[in-house]
This record gives C-alpha cells, structure tokens and sequence, in this order.
C-alpha cells in the first residue's frame, strides 16, 4: 500500500496544504495526484461495484480518507448524475456543507454553483439543469421532502457523518429508508468515521425483496454493504493532565503555549466547546503571546465555529507561513466534519456543547458536556495526519478510563422534538410513535411535543396538521415557535417587525463579541436598548442599520456584526418572500410595539417565566415546571428584572440563563395559549 511522504518539519502540512489550497496555482494533473492519493482512491472500484448493486452501502472510513470530497466525485465519473439526475451528500452542519462544495468544485475545475453545488438553510448555490453534485444539510433534504416526497430527482443520497446521530440524520435514515421500498433504483450511501456498521445495517436491512414472476431478484440487493476504507493515520502519543483542571480555557492557553515553546513545528488544533469559550481562548492567548516576547511571534491564532464569515473560514484551509505554526480553536467540528491538514497537536478539552432536554421540565438547552470516549478518540486521531502526533488531554487517564462514556446518545434522545414531529407530519407520516426510527425517541419527549404543538394550534384533536395554520407552520420551516409568531403578526398588523426579528433570531448575534471591550459593548447597546427587551432592541438596531445606508463603519462604530447585519436582511427577504406566498399580509405597526411583543407571545407562551417575589437576585421561575432561571447577562433585560417575561432560548453554564428576553403581561399568555395553562395547579401564582 502506498504510504504518503513524509514531511519534515519545517515544511510539513505547509506544502501539502498550499498544492490543496489553489489548484489555479497548481494546475489540474497535481489535483489528480492528491485526489489519488487518498487512502479511498483504492475502493474506488469496489465502491461503484457495491453501489451499483446494492441498494444501500455503509463506508466506515477514518476523517480525512476522502469519503465526503472523492465519493461524489467517483459517482459522477460513473455515470450517476447522467441525464439529469443529481448526487446529493448531506453533512450535520452548514459550515461543512460550504468548505466541503467548494473544495470538491475547486477538485473538479467548476465554479461553485454549477456543477457542483450546495444548499443550506437560507443559502441556494445550485443551477437547476446543470448541477450534479449537490452537498446540502440534512435539515434542508428533510425540508425539500415536502414538495418532493420521493426525493425524485437524486439517483444516489450519500448520508455523511451518520455516527454523529444529529437529530435530522435520524429523521432522514428513517424516511429514506420508507421512500427506497418505493423507489428500488434509489441508491443510499451511508458513511461515516465511526460506526456501529451492523447496527446501521440491521437497520436498513428488509424483509420485502423485489423479485420478479420467476422469484428471480430484481433491482439492487437490499442485504446492505458494508466497506470500511482502511486509514493510514500515524501514530499519535497522548498526554494526559496529573490533577483535574478547574478552568480549562486557561488550561488550554497554557498548554498551547508550552507545545509552541517546547515542540517542532506543526500546527495546532484546540477543541473546546463553543463561540463563548473559543473566543475567550483567543484573546487570552493572543494577550499572553504579546507579554511573553520572542517565541510566540510565529503563532497564527485562529477561531474555527458555525457563524464564522467566509472570509475567515479560508484562512482556517490556508496554508501556514513557513516559519508559523498555526493554532486553530474549534468546536468540534473538526471532529470529523472538516479535515486540517497540517495539524501534528491536539488539545482536547474533554468536552462540548450538546443539546439536552428534560421532557418532564421541557427545557432545551445547548450545556457543556463531557464527550464520549468515541470523540475523544476521534479528536486524538487528528494528530496523526501528516505525520507521528501529540494530543494533549486536559482530563486524566483515570476519568478516561472510568467515567467517559463509551458512546454519545443520540441526538433524538435528548432533543426537543417539537420541528422533528411537525416535519413528520408535514410528510403526512401520522403514526409518529410508530415510525421506524434509528433509535427511538422517549415517549414522554413525544407527547410534549404534540402537546406542545396542539396548544400552537399546529396539531388538531386527531394530531393532523390543521388547516391553514399547520401546513403554513411546517411550509415556513422554522422552529415553529416563530414560525407562529410570524403567523400571528399577520393578524395583529406588525409583520414587517416580526419577520425581522424572526431574521435576527435566526443568526447567532448581532453584536460583535471577542473584540474585548465589554464596557464599550455595553454602552453601544445602552445606545438601542427598548424597555421593553431585546426584541424590540433588535428593530432599533435594524432600523439604525437601515438609516446608515447599511454602512460597515457604522456597524463597527456600534459594535455590531456587519457581516451578521447582512445576513439578516438576506434571511429577511426570504422570509418575506415565503410569508407572502403563504398569504400573510405585509405590514408594519410603526411604533405600536404593543402587538409586537403580543405576536412574539403568541408564539412563545411556552417559554415564560415569572420573577420571584422577594427575589433580589434576578431569579425566574418557568410558569410550566417551575424551574429556576435567569436573565442572560447580554440582554437589556439584565438586571432590570420586569416580573413577567418570554424568553427565546435557554443556555446553561453555572446556571440556566434566558437568551432574547422580552416583558410580557400574564394576561396575554392565557389569551395565546388557554390550554397550555389550563391545566396549571393552583398553588402556581399564576395567571390572575
Ligand atoms: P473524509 O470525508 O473521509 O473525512 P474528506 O473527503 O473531507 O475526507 O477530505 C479528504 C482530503 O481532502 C483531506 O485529507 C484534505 O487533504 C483534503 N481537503 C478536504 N477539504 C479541503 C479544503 N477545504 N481545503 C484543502 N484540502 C481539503
Ligand atoms: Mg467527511
């Protein structure tokens, strides 16, 4: 077997990343070489053999093998996106979605957008009749199903990343397996990193055969395939820490800076768990590399989450300077989602930020977990890319040993599944509980979901779709809390204002943070800050946007995320664009901000929360499970404490905090929602 060059030092990923990252430089015979390389190029045949006759193929690969960028490719050399028919990769997250559409039509010598495409929600780059090759997430398949339900016009759907179990992986494994009994010359693709390879293939395995007058079998073998692409990763050396770490923010920094002191070059890559501590890693890294002089001038210090601009996204893929060494600080997208070439140090900080719900409280929330030893086995191995590696851990051998869970719990099991039950539905799937899932969801999460749903005015006394307001929900294909709050705000004449909060709380935040001016932040703020929350703060900030003539300097004199800025109002005309196909009337309340936030009650009723009496702590308790909870130290709402509230969404770090908070009146919560809080047992003060 070919081994790949060893690269020295100096040079190491450095030169292999600059032949990957232009091929206008490079020219097209070296891009065929590296694609050659790559430890899949070997299967090629016996992956077209298996899938030509093999209705669905499991690929079990290591990250980096070549599985997502060459697998699409060998299909479309094939012949599979001949005479119309397209190829479709569905990736987790959005973010791999672009990197991974545009390395592939970087690979092929196309434009982005023609050849090869993506879609991801809010974002089409794809030319009907020309492209072949379609990345796209999960969530967005799921989404084209309701005008499509047999996904029609993909010849082969390559389901990627299937061992992360996100929630829409799940949805989708189970209807793609229901459309492929109808449609046998569907061709389903099932790779990933790691895998239960049997489980996934017991799952897919049918009874019914498609067999013709003389029982001969027709069409693909339905008994799965399994292949797995042997890997070639080296050998990495881990380090653990002595003693638990109490603040492994700081733990990381000064574990960057020792490897950077005392190691050969190659980059580094940093796990930790989202924008809020990667951004604090940043700074703190970058102030400690000004005060310490000499050694540190060589490092490149890079953030790597969802949200990130393009712009910034490419210098996460560029080559390192010689002379540098690069630190990348991600979430666990670089798990397995993106490949780094180059990256000889792992730092793992034994954790990330997972979905968690309680069905018996029906509290979301994005917490700060310990991974499972999967991931960090995972995370180790993107050391041994180029060459022999280190992976530091910041948690010790014996509570890897003991503690870590052997496996991450799916997705669907610790999700809210208000949106998983409206698609279900939306796709005329009725007997949710008895769907074929890949792993079941827990009834109780279930039933609060349809409760959830009833009470939205979603779901009739039968669980069908009501009629107009269901369907109109599902078709807007939001979180249907705001896809509610949209529909109300047609009936209470402020729709312009509702779609434009919907856009911002479609983005991660307005604001620009990590620049590490907290006071000045804050002050910027206190310049848009409404009484009556952050909502309404959110129309001033695009009010003031609109009246800069959407100006850059503007946004930074303000503190406030340009780039953000332009994505809402592109996310804004689209909304604009689905609210008026749906009939919704387009109007604005001008500076009745009353109906304003009685739409957003509409929509949230669910997540209100009274403030303590006697409470000088700011401490909330949620109206349905009384559980305690507090006012985000980011919203205008923070220490002003009004005694009812909405929020938008939960994060707990000590304690569970309320994101986009706005005031609300008890009344219109009984008005929005009179079965929600029917049942609400009498010694809840509530609602008088
Ligand atoms: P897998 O899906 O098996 O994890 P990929 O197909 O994503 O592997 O990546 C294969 C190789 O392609 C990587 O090892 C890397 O060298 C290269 N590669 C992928 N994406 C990029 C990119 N955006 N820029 C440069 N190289 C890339
Ligand atoms: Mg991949």
């Amino acid at each position: 077997a070919e081994k790949p060059r060893l690269l020295d030092d100096e040079e190491g990923g450095v030169l292999f990343l600059a032949a990957s990252a232009s091929s206008s430089r490079l020219g097209h015979s070296s891009i065929q070489k590296q694609r050659q390389r790559l430890p899949v190029y070997k299967y090629r045949t016996a992956i077209l053999y298996l899938v030509e006759t093999h209705a669905t193929t499991i690929i079990v690969g290591e990250t980096g093998s070549g599985k997502t960028t060459q697998i699409p490719q060998y299909l479309k050399e094939a012949g599979w996106a001949d005479g119309g028919r397209v190829i479709a990769c569905t990736q987790p997250r959005r973010l791999a979605v672009q990197a991974v559409a545009s390395r592939v039509a970087e690979e092929m010598g196309v434009k982005l957008g023609e050849e090869v495409g993506y879609t991801i929600r809010f974002e089409n780059l794809t030319n009907t009749g020309v492209t072949m090759i379609k990345f796209l997430t999960d969530g967005v398949l799921l989404k084209e199903m309701m005008d499509d339900p047999l996904l029609s016009k993909y010849s082969v759907i390559m389901v990627d990343e299937a061992h992360e179990r996100s929630i829409s992986t799940d949805i989708l494994l189970g209807l793609l397996k229901k459309i492929q009994q109808r449609r046998p010359e569907l061709r389903l693709i099932i790779s990933s990193a790691t895998i239960e390879a049997k489980s996934m293939a017991a799952f897919f395995q049918t009874s019914k055969k498609h067999r013709g007058m003389e029982g001969e079998v027709l069409g693909p073998r339905i008994e799965p395939a399994i292949l797995s692409v042997e890997g070639r990763g080296f050998n990495v050396q881990i380090h653990y820490v002595e003693g638990p770490v109490s603040n492994y923010v700081q733990a990381v920094v000064s574990t960057v800076l020792l490897i950077h002191d005392r190691e050969p070059m190659g980059d580094i890559l940093v796990f930790l768990t989202g924008q809020d501590d990667i951004d604090a890693a940043v700074k703190l890294l970058t102030e400690e590399v000004q005060n310490c002089g000499r050694n540190s001038l060589g490092l490149i210090i890079l953030p790597l989450y969802s949200g990130l601009p393009r712009a910034e996204q490419e210098l996460i893929f560029a080559p390192t300077p010689r002379g540098k060494r690069k630190v990348v600080i991600s979430t666990n997208i670089a798990e397995t989602s993106l490949t780094l070439e180059g990256v000889v140090y792992v730092v793992d900080s034994g954790f990330s930020k997972q979905r968690s719900y309680n069905p018996l409280s029906d509290i979301e929330n994005l917490v700060v977990a310990p991974i499972s030893k999967a991931s960090a086995r995972q995370r180790a191995g993107r050391a041994g890319r180029v060459r022999p590696g280190k992976c530091y851990r910041l948690y010790t051998e014996e509570y890897f040993i003991n503690e870590m869970s052997a496996e991450g719990i799916p997705e669907m099991q610790r999700s809210n599944l208000v949106s998983c039950v409206i698609q279900l539905k939306a796709l005329g799937i009725d007997n949710i509980l008895g769907f074929d899932w890949p792993a079941p969801p827990s009834p109780e999460a279930m039933v609060r979901a349809l409760e959830v749903l009833y009470s939205l005015g979603v779901l009739d006394d039968d669980a069908k779709l009501t009629s107009p307001a269901g369907f109109q929900v599902a078709e807007i294909a939001l979180d249907p809390m705001i896809s509610k709050m949209i529909l109300s705000s047609s009936e209470l004449g402020c729709s312009e204002e509702i779609i434009t909060i919907a856009a911002v709380l479609s983005i991660q935040s307005v604001w620009v943070s990590g620049r590490g001016a907290q006071k000045e932040l804050d002050e910027a703020k206190l310049r848009f800050a409404a009484a009556e929350g952050d909502h309404v703060t959110f129309l001033n900030v695009y009010k003031g946007f609109l009246q800069s003539g959407k100006s850059p300097q503007w946004c930074h004199k303000n503190y406030i995320n340009y780039q953000a800025m332009k994505k809402v109002i592109e996310i804004r005309e689209q909304l604009k664009r689905t609210a008026q196909r749906l009939g919704i009337v387009l109007k604005s309340c001008e500076t009745d901000m009353l109906v304003v936030r009685k739409a957003i009650t509409a929509g949230f009723f669910a997540n209100a929360c009274r403030l303590e009496a006697f409470s000088h702590n700011g401490k909330y308790r949620t109206i349905r499970g009384s559980q305690e909870v507090y006012i985000h130290p980011s919203s205008v709402l923070f220490r002003v404490n009004p005694k009812w509230v909405i929020y938008h969404s939960l994060v707990s770090t000590d304690r569970r905090y309320m994101r986009n908070v706005t005031s609300v009146e008890p009344s219109w919560l009984r008005e929005a929602a009179p079965h929600y809080y029917k049942h609400q047992p009498p010694s809840n003060p509530m609602l008088h």
